[in-house]
Order: C-alpha cells, then structure tokens, then sequence
C-alpha cells in the first residue's frame, strides 16, 4: 500500500468496526494497527493487552508530537508559548450549545436503554440457543438457526451502536459551536467534520432502528421497551437531521474537501454511500 492510496481521514466518519469494513486496504490506522498486531505477535507479546495497547498510545504520541514539533520548526513557531497561551486561554474549550442538550439527553436516553435492553436479552438469546442445539440432533432446525442469527447479528449490531451514537452525536455538536466561534477560515473544516460525525450517527440510528425491529419480531416480551427506543431513536434522528442538514448527504468513504482540492489540485477519493450489514 502506497502513502497515496489512503483516503484521507476516513477512520474520523466510519463506525470503527473493522472486521466488517469495506475500506480496510485505504484506512491508514486500519494499517497501523494491524502492523503493530504483527510487530507483538513476532515478538510474542500480546497485543490485546492493556499493558502493550498503552505503550501503542504513548508511542503514536510520541510520534505525532515529533511531526508537530518538525512543523512548528519550519513555520517558525515555539510549540512551548504555543502551549502557555493554550492553559491561559479558555475561550477554545468549545462546548455543544445550550440549545443542543436535550438532543444529547435523547442520545445518553437511547445508549442506556439499549444497555437495558441487552442485558434484557442475554439470558433469553443463550436459552433459546441452547434449546435450538438439543433439537439439531434429531429434527431439522434451520429455520430457527437463521432466525436466532438474524437476532443475534442486531444484539451486535446494538452493542457497537449504542455507545457510538452518544459519542459521535457529542462530536458533531461540538464542531457546530466550533463553526460558529472560530475564525472564519476555519468554518468549513469545522462545518465539514460535523456533517461527518453526524453522518455517523445518522447511518448508526438508522441501522439500530432495523435491529430493534428484529428484536421486536423476536420476543414479544420486549417489545413495550423496544418501541420506547424505537421512538427515542426516531427523535434523536430528525433532530440531528434538523440540526446539521449536511449529515444527510454526507457520503463514505467521505468526500473530497474542497480546501484540499484548491490546495493539491485534485481531491482524495470519491464516495459511494456504505453498506449496511443487516441482511
Ligand atoms: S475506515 Fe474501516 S478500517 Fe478504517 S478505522 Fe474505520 S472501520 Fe476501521
């Protein structure tokens, strides 16, 4: 893989699920990452431990500090008053306005709710699995093996979900105060990076909605907190629609920026809209 073939920023508007990711072979940290997974693995270490992903961090810190350094060098610039002007000034700590909040309490709403409702459904799933195992030995189950693995791709589907909403949907807000206190030049970054986060959450919202109308056709016990969610998701996705228009259009892999475009002469990559996965 050459510098080149990467897209831009794309691990900064995807879901960060990539065993299920189409654009593993143009993600730069998907390359990283799986690069430092090979270093530990010849070295015998492992790389899902706490102790090696840490010292992953403080390495790409480091890393990135000397790239900041080595710029700063060539603009001329003193990276330490850069960093005394920063604790002196507040004015760039940029929260979501005061008029976004109740969209982050229908955000938290949804993520602890769906957090009830996975809970709700571990014991259920895992009997009803078990029931379908002792039957497979001597009756013909694979009507009800493809039902369970539909219910169990949307209890993944959920579990990755319900967080990254709550997440994201903080990001998006957060750059629409950003575009709207920063200097000039920088509100189309800021106004760009919104539309991103928030198309995340769109495409999320809208694939925990087709999850939790498998669910909802799966136990019928559930549905009462099912629909509860269904209906916070529904607002939560007209607001973050109303709120940041953008998010609508937004495709991934994300598009070319036109900043880049003026300044490289060419953009970096196309879109054609992701793929959903609950099939
Ligand atoms: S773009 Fe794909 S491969 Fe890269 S971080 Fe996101 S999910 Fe992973």
């Amino acid at each position: 893989m050459s510098k080149n073939e990467f897209i831009d920023g794309i691990h900064n508007y995807c879901d960060r699920w990539c065993e299920h990711c189409d654009y593993t072979r143009v993600c730069r940290v998907f390359y990283d990452t799986e690069k430092d997974r090979r270093r530990h693995e010849r070295r015998g270490e492992d790389p899902a431990s706490l102790d090696i992903a840490m010292k992953d961090v403080g390495r790409n810190l480091a890393k990135a500090h000397r790239l900041l350094a080595r710029f700063a060098k060539r603009e001329g610039v003193s990276l330490d008053d850069l960093a005394k002007e920063g604790a002196a000034d507040r004015s760039w700590r940029v929260r979501p306005k005061r008029q976004d909040r109740p969209l982050i309490k229908q955000a938290d709403k949804l993520m602890l709710g769906c957090r009830d409702l996975l809970d709700a459904m571990r014991p259920q799933f895992g009997d009803e699995a078990d029931g379908v195992n002792q039957r497979a030995g001597f009756m013909d189950v694979s009507g009800e093996a493809d039902s369970l693995n539909r219910v169990r791709g949307a209890f993944e589907m959920i579990c990755w979900d319900h967080m990254l909403i709550a997440v994201k949907l903080r990001r998006a807000l957060e750059g629409v105060a950003e575009a709207e206190q920063d200097d000039e030049d920088m509100r189309d970054l800021h106004a760009y990076d919104s539309a991103g986060s928030a198309a995340v959450v769109r495409r999320s919202l809208q694939r925990t909605q087709a999850a939790l109308q498998i669910i909802y056709d799966w136990d019928e016990t559930l549905r009462d907190r099912v629909i509860d969610l269904l209906v916070t998701a529904e607002r939560l996705l007209r607001g973050i629609e109303s709120r940041i228009p953008d998010c609508a259009t937004f495709t991934f892999p994300p598009p070319v920026r036109p900043w880049l475009e003026d300044e490289e002469g060419e953009g970096e990559g196309g879109g054609e809209p992701g793929r959903g996965r609950l099939n």
